[in-house]
């Protein structure tokens, strides 16, 4: 198995390990204490030690369930880089006051949020806090006051965006004093269009490394019936039968090909999976194989 080392993704850091992963399914995978601790222990064997969550994920519950699995063993937190983000507002039990879901980068939500994820995970500091969606009411100036507090209290050491378009970044950033680190953006064979609405162009200038989410497509590559996602596969398991590889390993190739070095995050709950996401580290896609998978999506020849 490939050696995993760990890498700076921007020009001011932090340093992730080049795989993560993510925790949205915890709460699916039906695990005790015990079993979420061995599971993330065997990702920091090998080498994977990034781990990316969310307030909102399994309907708040997720971050409390990987704090139980952390206090079982404390001293792993110094192993591992936390990543969590904050902003969408869920109808849920625990809010029951709300009617709609939608977006809140107010400064209370903000702070409050993060000192709510700290408590779940039981962690003193989150290495990254991410903005998870753009906020049409974003007040750019109350966001960058927001990350000042808690950078000043030490509760998040750096701050990232998800799904923002160029000039949402670009508008957030210019309201900081500090660099954002990423943006975490969806990148699979089905769904692409961060790689030509100028969001990748910009992180290539700018030397940062997005997060890719989903790219296995949440496993519709792998049982979709749509005309899309069936010309995928097969093109996905003719190039898996040249490398003799898995179609899983070609697609995280393939997202690892683009030049501004995505982090591919791994959504899977099962470690075997896991393994063979690093060994597609060790696949270089041609020009040719990489463009056979975009035309099978696109369902037609390049222009
Ligand atoms: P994904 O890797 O695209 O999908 C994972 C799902 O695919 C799991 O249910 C997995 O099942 C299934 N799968 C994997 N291999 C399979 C196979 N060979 N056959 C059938 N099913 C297969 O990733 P994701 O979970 O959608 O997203 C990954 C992470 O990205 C999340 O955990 C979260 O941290 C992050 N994320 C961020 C955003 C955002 O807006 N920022 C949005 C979505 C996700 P098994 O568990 O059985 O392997």
């Amino acid at each position: 198995m490939s050696e995993l080392t760990a890498t700076s993704i921007s020009p001011v850091g932090p340093y992730f390990s080049p795989l993560v992963q993510g925790y949205w399914r915890l709460d699916d995978w039906q695990m005790t204490p015990q079993q979420r601790l061995s599971f993330l222990k065997a990702h920091i064997d090998l080498g994977i030690t990034t781990v990316d969550h969310a307030d909102i994920y399994g309907d708040y519950r997720c971050e409390s369930l990987f704090g139980q699995a952390l206090k079982l063993e404390p001293s792993v937190r110094q192993k591992i880089q936390v990543v969590s983000k904050c902003d969408i507002k869920l109808v849920s039990e625990a809010a029951p006051t709300r009617k709609i879901n939608h977006y809140d980068t107010s400064y209370r939500h903000i702070i409050q949020s993060v000192d709510n994820s700290l408590s779940r995970l039981g962690v003193e500091r989150l290495d990254v806090l991410l903005l998870h969606r753009p906020d049409a009411l974003m007040d750019a100036d109350e966001v960058a006051e927001a990350f000042t507090t808690l950078r000043h209290h030490g509760k998040v050491k750096h701050l990232g965006v998800s799904n923002f378009s160029p000039s949402q970044f670009d508008l957030l950033q210019s309201r900081l004093d500090e660099s954002l680190v990423t943006n975490q953006v969806e990148i699979n064979p089905l769904r692409f269009d961060v790689i030509h609405d100028g969001t990748l162009d910009q992180l290539q200038r700018l030397r940062i490394k997005p997060m890719a989410w989903s790219c296995l497509a949440g496993g519709e590559l792998f049982n979709g019936d749509s005309a899309q996602a069936t010309r995928v596969r097969e093109t996905l398991q003719v190039i898996a039968d040249e490398f003799g590889a898995t179609i899983d390993q070609v697609i995280y190739a393939w997202v690892m090909r683009l030049p501004s070095a995505p982090l591919p995050i791994i959504g899977s709950g099962n470690i075997e999976r896991v393994k063979s996401a690093i060994n597609a580290r060790s696949l270089t896609l041609s020009r040719e194989q990489w463009y056979r998978i975009w035309v099978a999506s696109k369902g037609h020849n390049v222009p």
